[in-house]
This record gives C-alpha cells, sequence and structure tokens, in this order.
C-alpha cells in the first residue's frame, strides 16, 4: 500500500463504519469480562489469531503488546498497564504469552543500529546516547530462548514489589499458525 493512501483509506473506511452502526456487535465495557489480563507479541499473525485461539470476544480481556511480550523493565509502561488491570480494572489473572518464530528471538542489536545509521540517524548521536549511559545494544536486543523469555517475564510480574500476592500469572507459547498453546508456568502451582 502507498504511504499517502494508508490513513486516508482508513478515514474513509471509519466513516462508514460509523455510519453504518457497525460498531453496535462491539459494545461492551471497559472491564474485561473474563478477568484477565494478557501480554503478548505485537506480531501481526496473533492479531485475530489469538483471541479465537484462546475463545476471546470483544470485552473479554485486557491485552498489552509489545515486541516479543517481554516485560523488560519492573517500571516501564508494561508493567504499569498489567497494574492498572489488576488495581482498576477487575483483572484476576495475567497470562504472558510469547510465540514461536518470534521477531525477536535470536534479535541482534548490531543490524538494527546499521539500519538506523543508514537512515540517518548520526555516529554522533549513539556517542551521546554512550556518554549518557545507555546501553543501545543492550535495549534492543530480544531473547536467546523463547520459553527462558517467558519464565523472565513471569518471574519479574510475579515478584514485583506492587504486585497483589493472590494473582496467578501464567506463562505459554503459542504457534502462530495453529494458535497451539504451550503451557510453560502454571501460575497456580507457583
Ligand atoms: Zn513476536
Amino acid at each position: 500500500m502507498e504511504k499517502s493512501t494508508i490513513l486516508n483509506e482508513i478515514l474513509e473506511f471509519n466513516h462508514q463504519f460509523v455510519e453504518k452502526h457497525e460498531y453496535e456487535k462491539y459494545e461492551t465495557t471497559k472491564f474485561p469480562n473474563k478477568k484477565m489480563v494478557i501480554l503478548t507479541c505485537m506480531d501481526t499473525r496473533l492479531l485475530e489469531l489469538l483471541p479465537k485461539a484462546l475463545n476471546l470476544g470483544n470485552g473479554d480481556a485486557k491485552i498489552v503488546k509489545n515486541a516479543g511480550a517481554i516485560v523488560s523493565h519492573p517500571y516501564g509502561s508494561i508493567m504499569r498497564s498489567i497494574l492498572i488491570a489488576l488495581y482498576q480494572l477487575k483483572a484476576q489473572e495475567v497470562l504472558v504469552i510469547a510465540h514461536h518464530d518470534c521477531g525477536m528471538s535470536g534479535m541482534k542489536a548490531e543490524p538494527v543500529i546499521e539500519n538506523m545509521k543508514e537512515r540517518g540517524v548520526s555516529e554522533e548521536t549513539f556517542n551521546i546516547l554512550t556518554y549518557s549511559g545507555i546501553d543501545i545494544k543492550q535495549w534492543l536486543h530480544g531473547f536467546d530462548n523463547v520459553t527462558e523469555s517467558v519464565e523472565n517475564s513471569v518471574s519479574i510480574i510475579k515478584n514485583h514489589p506492587l504486585m497483589p500476592k493472590d494473582v496467578p500469572v501464567h506463562g505459554l507459547v503459542i504457534d502462530p499458525k495453529t494458535g497451539k498453546l504451550d503451557l510453560v508456568v502454571d501460575g497456580y502451582k507457583n
């Protein structure tokens, strides 16, 4: 799709969508019917597949997404979203769902940095970041093993000082083709 048409097509479609009252079949509340918050990956293959494979409809769950379904910082916006879901939005369980064949799996920082340089980010900018104590390679790094990554994110959530103690935190890996779930951490047992 051409760059200049994406936004226009969305706005055109949106006008019709609202006009025809197509939103009516999605009406629900901000509180998740199934009382759960899910952290998963932004992968395009999971957009519809993941909710279908988990039998989730509109209104059923809070879904937080990022690249890799990774909690990389205990006081970043992912952890804040999970805590808000639990304390303010009536979620009672957490599911971390990463997936096989993830773009963050085995991702190395170097090619991304090279790409940034090709797109006009100067060497000086990287130097400034380094002097400011920002380890850009570490920051861009994905994970080497999806199971370990899920276990690590579950552990950060479960052991967070602001977490309610009675909330189960589950860890799973989904197949982006079949939707099959593999259980990594059973939150009822931990
Ligand atoms: Zn992914």
